[in-house]
């Protein structure tokens, strides 16, 4: 695999194809940071591991090498088919399934129905891993762990506790569903070409019992942090009648006060409004 500078942009000008910077493309070329992603997912032995954007097919290749089967999801057309051409065998026996696709509208590719439980490991394209997370989040089915290489900005802002002013509706969904369990800061010079933002890894892991908000109340709390520094109890009132009853014997029960703003309500109170709705995923 290409893990030089020199030798990913002599493999891109053999493919003739250039870095399209729209769809992050900032290939891994440090083998350690390839290790690293991979010690720090801890699978199990012939673990089945859902990679967004394999791009050249660096992580792939070690994850296949390993023996883990990998659903992956790539939207750029040429390089489909640069995996299909270097990953052909394990194509051919099954251990590896490609479909191009945009991972935001198919968030979990190719992964059958039968397999329940997996992992995430993904360099991600920067400009989407905000929104494909909502959309993973908003699916059935939830990985076992995930380990992803992040804008280190946006690891900030799902990591973001109540009060901070990172704090934001996809922090609040990933929490009611999984903990920090690893972080590690990556240098620019890890990637071809070097992206102009900061970077790290980030290990996340189902906890025992994940809290999926159904897709309504996700509506409703992306709503009502447009505007987060307004009190809840100004916010709810534009909202219609039902939902206004709903959330005002929210408030109460909870005892939280109608003048609190949304940023400083913690994700176990917004849990308990996911609770008062019907379960309309
Ligand atoms: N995994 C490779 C690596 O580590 O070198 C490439 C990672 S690169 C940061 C991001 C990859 O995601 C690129 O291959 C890019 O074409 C792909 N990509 C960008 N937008 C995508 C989308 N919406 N759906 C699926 N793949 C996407």
């Amino acid at each position: 695999m290409a893990l030089s500078p020199s030798k990913t942009s002599e493999l891109l000008r053999q493919l003739e194809h250039r870095p399209n910077k729209k769809l992050g493309q900032n290939f891994l070329i440090d083998g350690n940071l390839v290790e690293k992603s991979i010690s720090m997912a801890s699978l199990p032995t012939n673990y089945p591991v859902l990679e967004i954007g394999p791009g050249l097919g660096t992580l792939t290749s070690h994850l296949l090498n390993l023996g883990h089967t990998v659903y992956a999801v790539e939207i750029d057309r040429r390089l489909e088919a640069h995996l299909r051409e270097i990953l052909n065998s394990f194509i051919e026996s099954g251990q590896f399934n490609l479909v191009r696709a945009d991972a935001v509208k198919q968030p979990i590719g190719n992964l059958p129905d039968d397999i329940t439980e997996y992992s995430v490991v993904a360099n991600l394209p920067y400009a989407i891993s905000s929104a494909w997370l909502e959309s993973l989040l908003g699916s059935e089915k939830l990985p076992t762990s995930m380990v992803m290489m992040l804008q280190k900005e946006a690891t900030e802002r799902m990591l973001a506790p109540p009060g901070t002013k990172a704090y934001n509706a996809l922090a609040i969904f990933l929490q009611a569903s999984y903990q920090q369990r690893g972080y590690h800061s990556v240098p620019g010079q890890c990637f071809y070409p070097a992206p102009a933002v900061a970077s790290a890894l980030l290990k996340m892991e189902k906890k025992t019992e994940p809290y999926l908000f159904a897709k309504e109340t996700r509506s409703l709390i992306r709503r009502i942090f447009t505007q987060r520094r307004k009190q809840i109890g100004s916010l709810l009132k534009k909202e219609e009648h039902e939902i206004q009853q709903i959330m005002t014997s929210w408030l109460e029960e909870n005892n939280i006060c109608s003048t609190t703003r949304p940023e400083k309500i913690s994700v176990d109170q917004w849990i308990k409004l996911g609770g008062q709705f019907p379960s309309t995923n």
